[in-house]
């Protein structure tokens, strides 16, 4: 229940409600759910609103909008849609070094159209197999390469019409007996242009072309189905090179540099420490570590959730912060740790300190809905950073399965079935030595959501018509506004 009222826009009348100051000077500590925004002056359309935002002092997003380095929301697949679509993901840390930079590495060597890492099955794979993996992804073309995988020589593909009259008793069949076989296909060499390709594809009337490098490899896939969907991505967030913008997490133990090695060479822009208690004594090291390595790679610290905590990073060197402890919907950090802070103060705290020094936050867990991130960007986030809100897409890690209706699991980082993976999230969460552990997240699972594509343009719409109640024409502004206490 609203219990407060921030007043915003241009001609206000001060009785109308609280200043942000005024409403955290009384307040004991605000969670979203806690006040709403008055309204403003409108002169201006919900599209002209400007959602340009920092990430760090020298990394700017179009889309305050970024994806939780969490196993069960991002991997390559969802940072490399959330940046086509404006926002950052960062890849999460619970697995190995080798895997988190080749994750980095398909976001960072994106090409639209091209498809690098389809579903590859061999010859002596089964019929079987393959109607499991049309169940699993949804699709038929299947490539098939010599042993398996990419890289390996094109033998042949598997599309619906060499499946569709086979029987019940023909999943035993391998796939050497039914494929339509490499003399049959058209294929593209490696190096295409994606019109030349889509040219070629439409030639062909098949549904898969597949792309071949000198030694008959394969290397990409281009998909018919695709062909209709490729559309612009005005809002991309891109380096200069023209390449995806990809973010990573990683601990503060000395392991970790050679996890921050492997992550740098992939082409990683940001990297983010990945801690619930960022004012340590590690991550300071590891920020002095990595600004003297890498002075060009943006780091963010945290989690932080006051102005003390936030001085120490900020003294280190940090070029963003990440704030939240214990609002995150599968965290029971409060509960168990008895430490923490409602989002709302802990955001306005930080990032009213922090912005003295030019350093933007993140407001980090506990967004339910597109209004709490209208509340975190007016308390002063620049961006906002989703786990549970992003889970259970296309997109997110995982496999659906099905109980009635269709679930992908969603976990906290802290959770003991996240900890049992491997060890990288023990070291956020527990100290090497801990002989028992105690968890500061839950596990569950979460219902189809459907495509990230369709769901970050209805949250950026969301965020402009609140900007355009509030009268902000841009972010800037909305921030502007409410630290001058114009935005009440
Ligand atoms: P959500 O968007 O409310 O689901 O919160 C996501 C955020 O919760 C993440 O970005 C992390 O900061 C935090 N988080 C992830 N795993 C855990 C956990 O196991 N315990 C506490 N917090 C967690």
């Amino acid at each position: 229940m609203a219990n407060y009222l921030i007043s915003g826009g241009t001609g206000y009348v001060p009785e109308d409600g609280l200043t942000a100051q005024q409403l955290l000077a009384i307040a004991d500590g605000l969670t979203y759910n806690d006040f709403l925004l008055l309204l403003g002056f409108i002169d201006f359309t919900a599209e002209e609103v400007d959602l340009t935002s920092a990430l760090t002092r020298k990394i700017t997003l179009k889309t305050p909008l970024i994806s939780s380095p969490m196993d069960t929301v991002t991997e390559a697949d969802m940072a490399i849609a959330m940046a086509l679509m404006g926002g950052i993901g960062f890849i999460h840390h619970n697995c190995t070094p080798e895997f988190q930079a080749n994750a980095v590495r398909k976001v960072k060597k994106f090409e639209q159209g091209f498809i690098a890492d389809p579903v590859v099955l061999s010859p002596s794979h089964t019929v079987g197999d393959v109607l499991e993996a049309k169940m699993r992804h949804g699709f038929s073309g299947i490539p098939i390469t010599e042993t398996g995988t990419m890289g390996s020589k094109l033998v042949g593909i598997m599309t619906s019409r060499d499946i569709d009259f086979l029987a019940e008793k023909d999943h035993a069949t391998f796939l050497s007996e039914v494929m339509t076989s490499r003399t049959d296909l058209v294929v593209a060499p490696a190096g295409v242009t994606l019109k030349e390709a889509n040219e070629i594809l439409q030639r062909s009337k098949k549904g898969k072309l597949p792309i071949v490098n000198d030694s008959d490899e394969l290397v990409a896939i281009i998909a018919r189905t695709d062909l209709k969907k490729n559309r612009d991505y005005p809002l991309a967030s891109k380096d200069a090179h023209k390449q995806l913008l990809c973010g990573a997490a990683v601990g503060t133990r000395e392991d970790d540099k050679y996890r921050l090695d492997l992550l740098t060479q992939a082409g990683a822009d940001v990297i983010v420490l990945d801690s619930s208690q960022g004012n340590s004594v590690y991550q300071i090291a590891m920020v002095h570590y990595i600004k003297q390595k890498y002075p060009q790679l943006q780091v963010i610290g945290g989690n932080v959730v006051t102005a003390a905590q936030a001085k120490n990073l900020i003294d280190a060197g940090v070029d963003g912060l990440r704030v939240g402890m214990g609002c995150g919907s599968i965290c029971i950090t409060q509960e168990v740790m008895a430490c923490g802070r409602p989002q709302g103060t802990a955001v306005y705290k930080v990032a009213e300190y922090a912005s003295r020094f030019g350093v933007p936050v993140i407001a980090d867990g506990g967004i339910q809905t597109v209004g709490h991130v209208v509340k975190a960007l007016a308390l002063g986030a620049s961006t906002v950073m989703m786990g549970s809100l992003l889970a259970a897409t296309t997109e997110a890690p995982g496999e659906y399965f099905s109980d009635g209706v269709r679930l992908k699991k969603y976990r906290g980082m802290g959770s003991l079935d996240a900890t049992e993976k491997s060890s990288s999230s023990q070291k956020r969460y527990f100290s090497e030595g801990d002989k028992v552990k105690v968890a500061q997240g839950v596990s569950g699972s979460i219902q189809d959501k459907g495509s990230i594509q369709k769901f970050v343009p209805y949250l950026i719409a969301g965020i402009q018509h609140g900007c355009q109640d509030i009268g902000a024409r841009s972010l800037s502004v909305l921030r502007s506004v409410m630290y001058s206490g114009e935005l009440v």
